[in-house]
């Protein structure tokens, strides 16, 4: 299936077709989403989350090629609302926060002279450890061992897990991300994963050690200023729920909190944890006088778009070039238009 659109992308590519989308949909604002970068091996971990460099340099010359501007978040949504903005504008957002954001795409970006807005989630900021829900998941999917034994963990029941069983590995995953989660502190947390790192024979500190899975430290995100990068909003603790709007409001306020700390930045936009949102968030949103709020739904953007419904296009290691190029010159939404009009 995959191999057939691939195909048809070639074929539509060939003949012209990504050209023609382009200049169609050349008043829309694209948006492009990135997450981390890899260090290691965390785009055989999670491709749909982290892209190696050589890939990410290829979309940026990808977007030279194509002869699109980028703008600055601010700039272009200013100018998308005031119906001023050039034609074949793009604007790259990256979310979370990682540490590889800052050692190696930001370098990048900067050959290319291209600005980006980092929409920075702020626990693990003040908190310098690996993010805990992913750190667990990775130790699981990085070891080789095929059976787990537990002894006096107090966050399974399971004495012994066949981890070849694709279910069973699961249940344990999760049971030890939401014990972790719900139940302890960061300290204890990490005690958490040493002792996991162990019994994987998967070594907690040699993950803390290369820094894959950390975000950026306050210094890090101050040093960014310098390379056109702004610094955005993503709450602080990486949820933003639509059914306890108190609890809603309280993440921007402490994610607002930690920058004005360290005097990393003054933020007016920001960015859905794991894309989920509700209309009825939108209120909160502008009674804190937030211009934008960015969403995972693909698609393009016009001054008819919602400001706290951008449309984004998520890049990953598991995008291949024709899926990015049909994305980037708008193809793919012209033709999910045709479709869902047929
Ligand atoms: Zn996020």
């Amino acid at each position: 299936m995959r191999k057939a659109k691939l195909f048809l992308f070639f074929l539509c590519k060939t003949a012209g077709l990504f050209h023609l989308a382009q200049w169609i949909t050349r008043d829309c604002l694209k948006v492009l989403c990135y997450h981390g970068f890899e260090l290691i091996d965390e785009t055989s971990f999670r491709p749909n989350l982290f892209i190696k460099l050589e890939q990410f340099e290829k979309r940026l010359a990808t977007i030279r090629r194509y002869g699109f501007h980028v703008l600055p978040l601010s700039e272009a949504i200013d100018k998308l609302y005031s119906l001023d903005l050039p034609k074949n504008t793009v604007v790259i957002t990256v979310d979370d926060g990682f540490h590889s954001f800052h050692r190696l795409a930001v370098p990048c970006l900067q050959r290319y002279g291209y600005p980006a807005t980092v929409y920075v989630t702020t626990y693990y900021v003040e908190n310098p450890n690996p993010i805990f829900r992913l750190v667990v998941q990775y130790m699981f999917w990085k070891t080789r061992k095929l059976e787990l034994i537990l002894r006096n963990v107090p966050w399974s029941t399971y004495k012994a897990i066949n981890l070849s069983v694709k279910s069973e590995r699961e249940k344990v995953i999760w049971d030890c991300i939401n014990y972790g989660e719900r139940e302890c502190t960061e300290e204890m947390r990490c005690t958490i994963c040493k002792e996991l790192g162990v019994l994987l024979e998967t070594p907690y500190e040699d993950i803390t050690h290369s820094k894959t899975l950390h975000l950026m430290t306050p210094d890090e995100l101050r040093s960014l200023v310098t390379a056109k990068v702004s610094i955005e909003l993503h709450t602080h603790r990486h949820t933003f729920p639509s059914n306890n709007l108190a609890r809603a409001e309280k993440e921007i306020i402490d994610n607002q909190s930690v920058f004005k700390k360290y005097l990393i930045a003054e933020p007016s936009h920001f960015c859905y944890p794991s894309g989920l949102w509700d209309k009825c968030q939108w209120t909160l949103l502008d009674s804190m006088r937030l211009k934008s709020s960015a969403t995972c739904l693909p698609g393009l953007n016009s001054h008819k778009t919602p400001r706290h419904g951008l449309h984004r296009f998520l890049d990953g290691e598991n995008i291949h070039q024709l899926e990015f190029e049909a994305a980037l010159s708008g193809f793919s939404d012209l033709m999910n238009k045709l479709r869902s009009n047929l």
